[in-house]
């Protein structure tokens, strides 16, 4: 090919030989790739010629060290899968899932050593697949700051908290000591990394200016001031050592006038997840300006698009910015809050590293049709069915609390069991019949994951089922409650022994299974509800409940508690929660405290991420009632939205499709960030349902 030739670039003639010629080894490679894509079953093969390459630079994904620590073997194989669909990048987003040699204190069990992913990167390096770490160093942080012989390096080691209420998830940028970490821990990822990149991350900066040392500087200059100072600095680490660094976006949205002060080299990683959808749903008022990449562009930013690893979000954004001057590439971020990698890996990536190479979003259909015909060698119908770009929503968690499972059905859930059951049929049928064993271990790992999603929707059928009728004295509990829930049991100890395999596979052994523990603790629970239905005792489930259903779209560093008062009037702690995390709280339902009165008051402090919806809040008691909020007052933010609130929340009996939601809307501004306190007074009188 001639000399100006796009990298990673190769021509394909298939007439009577096959000619692959191409601009350089990564180019050679996909060039095999379309080759063995085309290929017919006999070997027979399409006639044509292909020229190709790729739109963007930069086509990758990430795995979340810092939540989850995946096996190594599984990731290199995720990795070579998603090289073969001409994807050229990992991002290892690490926190404490990396255990650096100059400070190995901090490391989490199970943490990748810097030898280990030193051979990780060579392994993705002979499939052409950069690996790009991006390495908290100043939010973020807790990892470190919680760690005793760290503690001093924390931005709240005075004592003085944000306004979330916390002191304890960042490093002071003014400390000497913090910059001899960072530059440490920054060396020894420049001695392992041949990537011309380089992610120093710094999202999330909620805790800057706490400290003495730092405070002068915010009082001048406001948080602006002290972030971009620790920020330049680190880019400037990064350019030393002959990388260009990246940097997700989010803080300077806050700031946007100050653009032009950030280092020049930086490249911006636009994480924006909730505004391109034509509904907002973000966090941070001001990103409401529905154009964030255009701001880093116009700003003269390079800036590669960080969709979450669903492919009707990766659409909106390549199908606004994939052609646009300064866009660089795709991170299709997929972050294990809750859900380890194998939970929530679909063809959502795929998907991304598709989009990428082309610069424009694929026909979701067509997508789905060609991903069939190389996963299961045919085309439309069932095969297409399984391949769902957006398959993460059939594979939810087991919850590890009977009670939980009591919430009422959504209204799609019942016709989402036979549909779960049809797609575990399908998926079985065409592991046993693929003659791939990558594939049969594919599908057997999807099996089982619709097959815990179909358990827990049945179990929630029948405890909803069993509750409602514990609620309404004029109906009759089911019959074959005992039975179904015998059933239930069988299943859980089979899903069970699947987990344990897969966890051997997926997951470091030092690493404890949430979903294990999850699964154990509900066995014991079923157990003991039988027992006492087979004695004719209460159930444990008859009991007086508070229902709230708040709708959050980002669980991260959220605090909320609820409060009720008892018989004589002290408050009773209901409900705590920290650090958000891996529980978004939807609706919850709640046991309330022994005593507590229908006339009392519920008061809950929340201090969100961001924007948060209050749907509605009732008691139910457990001999029938049901008392519903009368009056609300608010402060801080949520004092607009008390009022409105009360007459949502006297609308409703468990059921969330009956009312509006109210959003309360969070303007992430300093000033504002303070506690918001909703005080609820309930109806004296309890009406009977
Ligand atoms: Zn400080």
């Amino acid at each position: 090919m001639g000399p100006d030739v796009p990298r990673e670039a190769y021509q394909l003639t298939c007439g009577e030989t096959i000619t692959l010629i191409s601009a350089d080894a990564a180019g050679l490679y996909y060039g095999v790739q379309t080759l063995a894509q085309l290929l017919y079953r006999d070997g027979a093969y399409p006639l044509g010629e292909v020229t190709d390459y790729p739109a963007l630079p930069i086509r990758g994904f990430q795995f979340d060290l810092g939540r989850q620590i995946e096996r190594m073997d599984y990731a290199l194989e995720v990795c070579q899968r998603m090289s073969r669909l001409k994807a050229n990048t990992v991002f290892l987003y690490v926190e404490n899932g990396i255990r650096y040699e100059s400070h190995p204190g901090f490391a989490a069990p199970g943490a990748w050593t810097m030898a280990e992913t030193a051979e990780f990167i060579h392994r993705c390096a002979t499939w052409h697949m950069d690996v790009i770490p991006i390495v908290p160093n100043l939010g973020h942080t807790h990892f470190i700051v919680r760690h005793p012989d760290y503690a001093h390096l924390n931005e709240g080691r005075e004592g003085v908290r944000d306004s979330y209420g916390s002191a304890g998830n960042s490093l002071c940028p003014a400390l000497p000591e913090t910059r001899r970490l960072v530059e440490a821990m920054f060396a020894e990822w420049f001695a392992i990394s041949p990537s011309p990149y380089f992610h120093i991350s710094c999202d999330e900066c909620h805790q800057l200016g706490l400290c003495s040392l730092c405070r002068p500087k915010y009082d001048a200059g406001g948080m602006a001031e002290v972030y971009l100072e620790h920020v330049n600095w680190a880019a400037e680490l990064a350019v030393q050592a002959g990388k260009r660094p990246m940097l997700w976006g989010d803080q300077m949205l806050y700031w946007p006038e100050r653009l032009p002060d950030l280092h020049s080299a930086v490249i911006i990683m636009d994480w924006e997840y909730h505004t391109r959808n034509g509904r907002s749903l973000n966090a941070f008022m001001h990103w409401r300006a529905e154009d964030t990449t255009g701001i880093f562009l116009r700003a003269g930013h390079e800036v590669v698009l960080a969709p979450y690893g669903a492919s009707s979000h990766t659409a909106q954004f390549l199908n606004a910015y994939g052609r646009q001057p300064g866009v660089l590439g795709v991170n299709s971020t997929i972050w294990e809050l809750s859900r380890t990698f194998f939970e929530c890996e679909g063809t959502g990536i795929e998907f991304a590293a598709a989009g990428a190479w082309q610069g424009y979003a694929p026909d979701q259909a067509a997508f789905a049709d060609g991903r069939a015909w190389m996963r299961f060698g045919s085309v439309g119908g069932d095969a297409s069915a399984l391949v769902d770009p957006c398959n993460s929503r059939h594979r939810g968690p087991v919850l590890s609390d009977l009670f939980s499972y009591i919430t009422p059905l959504p209204k799609d859930a019942l016709s989402r069991v036979p549909e779960l059951a049809r797609r575990v049929a399908l998926t079985e049928m065409y592991a046993e019949e693929t003659a791939c064993d990558a594939e049969r271990v594919r599908l057997t790992c999807e099996t089982h994951l619709l097959t815990r999603e179909l358990f827990s929707q049945r179990l929630r059928e029948v405890m909803s089922q069993w509750y409602q009728a514990l609620r309404h004295p004029q109906r009759t509990p089911p019959a074959d409650t005992a039975a179904r829930l015998r059933d239930l049991q069988y299943d859980l100890r089979n899903l069970r022994e699947t987990e344990v395999a897969l966890w051997v596979r997926y997951r470091p052994a030092e690493q404890t299974s949430s979903t294990l523990l999850a699964m154990h603790k509900l066995d014991e629970e079923i157990a003991a509800f039988l027992d006492h239905l087979a004695a004719g005792e209460p159930t444990g489930l008859e009991r007086d409940m508070l229902v709230l259903h708040l709708t959050e779209p980002d669980p991260c560093f959220r605090r909320m508690t609820i409060k009720a008062t008892d018989a004589e009037g002290a408050w009773q702690t209901i409900y705590q929660a920290y650090d958000g995390g891996s529980d978004p709280l939807r609706m919850k339902i709640f046991p309330l405290p022994a005593g507590l009165q229908a006339d009392g008051t519920v008061r809950v402090t929340l201090q969100p991420h961001g924007e948060v919806g209050i749907r509605f809040l009732e008691i139910l008691f457990a001999d029938g009632r049901r008392a519903a909020p009368i009056a609300a007052e608010g402060e801080g933010f949520v004092r607009d939205a008390a009022n409105v609130l009360t007459d949502d929340m006297r609308a409703c009996w468990m059921n969330p499709d009956d009312v509006e939601s109210t959003y309360l809307r969070h303007q992430h501004r300093p000033d504002l960030m303070g506690p918001n306190t909703l005080t609820v007074r309930m109806s004296d009188s309890p009406e009977y349902l």
